[in-house]
């Protein structure tokens, strides 16, 4: 069904116990689609009566098995899940793209794969996880690795399945029982969630869903003494207080936050490569990508040129109704987060940038009402401006010259964040030198966004702590115990 022709509002409630039940305070929000403003479904505020009978159904599932639960038997569940988001593939990204704005090709083809992927992936490597043992003269040590018990999981409207399938299948792989709190804007594809964990038999308590504000439910969720453990995903502010939250509770904490991420072009790129990947780096996802490319630092010699291809680009992208296959660009995730890029657009011609693109687009109805916004390319700005520095999270990047490899790695470094950094040239030695010397969790040379989920993900500075991917989520949703054990009767 297309977008224009969508009437349904659904009720969504919470998914405790292994039942869906409303709130228990009887109140609901609206979940709005970005690209119509039309209300889509009527969510339930959760609160902390709504958290703590949700935490409470995950201690119980503990107690009740699956604490004994096998390896094999979670690795097959998170197998069965797998099967069942590949078989609602379409349904499931038709919902993502509703709910974000996304182009619905985008949800196809990333999204809803990658969900998939995240629990057939950790089905496997928890049963390939091994622990480690270390060996001393007469004695031995080997570490056990234990379920944490009931661990939250918050996730953002990006990337709603694909980043909570991230967090949940390890979690669950590793024994423990999950609390989820989807952000309020984009809630469908975690009910969806929830009906899945329902038909593929898991264990009641297993899997828990609250909906909500994030200053209410997930407040509360990071504030219940018997959650042990929160994996967060989101802004830098909101992280801050989270781990504000945690800390006095000495809960483990997983914080994957905000980037101002550089794309660093040097003159001896393969040049029209380096074009398309910081098109693709800078707007992916209506540049709603943690990892989006927004600072884009090109070397002097060919800066113009540069500018030039990469504007040309960008105002070719086609805007508008997301379920059109030739669509490049969808809605951003609401009016008021089109009001603040709109407002950094200002903020950059105020400080003497040149903005190219930045416009709304004129839509047809439903569309005229949806949070569309054309991509925009700035050149002329100063570094140090609110524009270059402040994470802004929409479809607008900045481009800026540099002379030398020194001055490229001084001015991707100069942020506050630390997430990703992606590079282009085809000399290696500089390759190696520039990555060894970034301030960041990834680099990526020659390309962007290419994942293996086996590697570490996560930012340094304020952009994180902590990592996720392979063996660095499972060993967060665990506690790891030293066993010593002496083989020979010595005296200790
Ligand atoms: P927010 O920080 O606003 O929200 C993230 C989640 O936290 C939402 O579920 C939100 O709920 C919830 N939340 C808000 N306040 C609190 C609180 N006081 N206590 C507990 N939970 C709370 O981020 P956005 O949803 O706006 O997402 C965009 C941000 O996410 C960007 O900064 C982006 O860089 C970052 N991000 C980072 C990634 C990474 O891997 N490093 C990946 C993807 C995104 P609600 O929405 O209902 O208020």
């Amino acid at each position: 069904m297309s977008l224009a022709a969508s009437r349904d509002i659904r009720t969504l409630a919470h998914f405790i116990a292994g039942r869906f039940v409303p709130p228990v305070a009887g109140t609901y929000v609206e979940d709005v689609a970005p690209a119509t403003g039309a209300v889509i479904a009527r969510l339930p505020r959760g609160d902390a009566a709504d958290v703590g009978a949700a935490v409470e159904a995950a201690r119980g599932a503990i107690d009740h098995g699956w604490r004994r639960s096998s390896t094999a038997e979670r690795a097959e569940l998170c197998e069965a899940i797998a099967a069942r988001i590949e078989h609602r593939l379409d349904e499931l990204a038709a919902l993502e793209s509703h709910d974000t704005g996304k182009p619905l090709a985008l949800a196809r083809r990333v999204d809803i794969p990658r969900a998939v992927a995240n629990f057939r992936f950790f089905a496997g490597a928890v049963r390939h996880h091994a622990t480690e043992m270390h060996e001393m003269q007469g004695a031995i040590n080997y570490t056990l690795r234990r379920p944490l018990g009931v661990v939250g999981l918050i996730t953002p409207w990006n990337l709603p399945l694909y980043l909570l399938t991230w967090k949940c299948a390890p979690a669950l792989a590793m024994g423990n029982s999950v609390v989820a709190k989807p952000s309020e804007l984009t809630p469908l594809t975690a009910a969806a969630l929830a009906e899945i964990f329902l038909e593929a038999g898991a264990p009641a308590g297993v899997f828990n869903l609250v909906h909500g504000l994030g200053a209410e439910a997930g407040a509360a969720l990071v504030e219940h003494a018997d959650v042990a453990a929160v994996s967060f995903t989101g802004g830098t502010a909101t992280g801050a207080r989270v781990a504000a939250a945690a800390a006095p509770l000495f809960k483990k904490l997983s914080l994957e936050l905000g980037g101002k991420n550089p794309t660093l072009v040097f003159a001896d790129c393969d040049f029209e490569a380096a074009v398309e990947g910081s098109l693709l780096a800078g707007f992916l996802n209506q540049g709603q990508v943690c990892l989006c490319g927004s600072r884009i630092l090109v070397e002097r010699a060919i800066h113009d040129r540069f500018v030039d291809a990469l504007v040309e680009r960008v105002r070719a992208m086609r805007v508008g109704d997301p379920a059109d296959e030739a669509t490049c660009l969808g809605a951003l995730v609401g009016l008021e987060h089109r009001d603040k890029v709109e407002r950094y657009l200002q903020l950059a011609r105020d400080d003497g940038g040149q903005v190219h693109g930045g416009a709304r687009p004129d839509l047809p109805p439903p569309f005229d009402r949806g949070a569309f916004l054309q991509p925009a390319v700035v050149t002329g700005l100063p570094h140090s401006c609110r524009f270059v520095q402040e994470e802004i999270f929409g479809p607008v990047v900045s481009v800026h010259p540099f002379d030398d490899e020194e001055e490229a790695v001084t001015l991707a470094n100069d942020v506050r964040y630390g997430l990703s950094a992606s590079l282009w040239t085809r000399d290696l030695e500089r390759a190696h030198r520039v990555s060894a010397r970034l301030e960041t969790g990834m680099v990526w040379v020659n390309t962007w966004l290419l994942r293996d989920l086996r590697v570490p993900f996560g930012g340094a500075k304020q952009s994180g702590v902590g990592r996720e991917g392979g063996r660095w989520s499972l060993e967060f949703f665990s506690e790891a115990r030293n066993v010593c054990i002496q083989l020979e009767n010595k005296k200790p």
